[in-house]
């Protein structure tokens, strides 16, 4: 008998290791916002994605400990048996009213929300086309969900319309699916071209809006705000975990979508309801984003003061200068040894930025991500370091 079936486990650590993809975790041991003591140092936080800082908004802390004396830590069920309490359908009509559709649903997590609805929507005799840039919780949704995938190169929307008139009649159902701001790129999809070529082919549009709620938009509803798109016919997803500060996933869309996805997505059913904590605070930041338009209007500000500071700089991003709406931005980085030496780099001057390899991204890169809360100072030190130190 084998006593070694786990050897391989050491060999495969080793082999992550020398490529330089080895990850650990490192400890935050203040309340999140643009300043952070991680590990004993201070630090200027460029790699949150608490973009509007509500994550330690005392309103967000207030109404979580309430919630928690109310109703308790946990909700001891799925939904559809003990999991359900009267916050839930509150948070997720303020959803639907923020994102201006029919209904919403809330789940444990993003992730799940991805994966529940996609898998609800498609099945084997389907058709995914999946932009390749996609999130893992979009991939991963794909494959369960049985269907054929068909990946297009990044936001190449001529390649959808190829891929769409050549398998116009093969399946049952066809879905798009798509990131809004992609998570490691910053960049936008193309949502209302993705929109002409779902009507002319009557397929359907999942867009993943997990980067843009709070973000972009004029009232902060995201990326479908933005490119005014409000009210067209697409499934709309997100977390409550970016810009919400908080921690669980939603889709929103029709009613007959909510009730369907109520009925048909296993990672929504077979698991335990949202904490009370999670979803008041969830609730709360959204009245706050309502009620106080400067949060995202700071942010906006700080977008346009960083693309400025690039510019006189000349330093490289990924984008285009005129491209860029969102609070990601990137700079190439020659290898995974390298973005992690620059990496370091910044943490020992104050800065921390998020080095990105592969597989994460298919190069790598040192990712900036910018909060409402951040002032120009700390904007201006930025550029400083990274010019002296990126390889771009
Ligand atoms: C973060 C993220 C998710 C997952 O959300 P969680 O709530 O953290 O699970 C899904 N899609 C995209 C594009 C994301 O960036």
């Amino acid at each position: 008998m084998s006593t070694n079936a786990y050897a391989w486990i050491e060999k495969s650590l080793s082999t992550i290791r020398s490529a330089n993809w080895y990850r650990s975790v490192q400890s935050i041991e203040t309340l999140p916002g643009s300043e952070i003591v991680l590990e004993g140092q201070k630090m200027i936080n460029f790699a949150s994605n608490d973009y509007l800082g509500l994550a330690g908004d005392r309103r967000l802390i207030q109404a979580a400990i309430e919630a928690t004396k109310a109703f308790g830590t946990g909700t001891t069920g799925s939904r559809l048996l003990t999991g359900h309490r009267y916050l839930h359908q509150e948070l997720e009509s303020a959803i639907a009213k923020f994102k201006q559709t029919e209904d919403a649903l809330v789940f444990s997590s993003g992730y799940l929300a991805n994966i529940g609805t996609i898998t609800a929507l498609v099945g084997q005799r389907d058709l995914i086309i999946a932009d390749e840039y996609n999130h893992s919780s979009l991939k991963n949704g794909a494959k369960m969900s049985g269907a054929t995938v068909i990946n297009y190169c990044h936001n190449q929307v001529e390649e959808i319309r190829n891929i769409l008139e050549c398998n116009d009649k093969n399946y049952r159902k066809k879905l798009i699916v798509t990131d809004s701001i992609f998570s490691m790129d910053g960049d936008l999809c193309p949502l209302p071209q993705l929109l002409e070529l779902a009507t002319e082919f009557n397929c359907m549009l999942l867009i993943d809006e997990a980067h843009a709620t709070g973000v972009l938009g004029e009232t902060g509803a995201g990326c479908v705000e933005h490119f005014n798109c409000t009210g067209k016919p697409l499934i709309q997803v997100g977390t409550l975990s970016k810009a919400l500060g908080s921690l669980g996933g939603y889709v929103a869309g029709s009613k007959s979508l909510i009730e369907f996805i109520k009925n048909r997505a296993p990672s929504w059913i077979y698991t335990t309801g949202l904490t009370p904590a999670d979803t008041a605070a969830a609730l709360t930041a959204i009245k706050l984003i309502q009620t106080e338009p400067q949060h995202h209007q700071n942010l906006q500000k700080n977008i346009t003061d960083f693309k400025k500071l690039l510019q006189q700089s000349q330093l490289k991003t990924i984008q285009k200068y005129d491209n860029i709406f969102s609070p990601i931005f990137c700079f190439i980085q020659p290898d995974a040894a390298t973005v992690i030496k620059v990496g370091e780099t910044l943490k020992s001057k104050g800065i921390l930025a998020s080095a990105i390899r592969p597989p994460t991204a298919n190069t790598s890169r040192i990712r900036v991500s910018l909060m409402a809360t951040h002032q120009l100072e700390q904007l201006q030190y930025l550029t400083e370091v990274l010019t002296q130190v990126c390889y771009c």
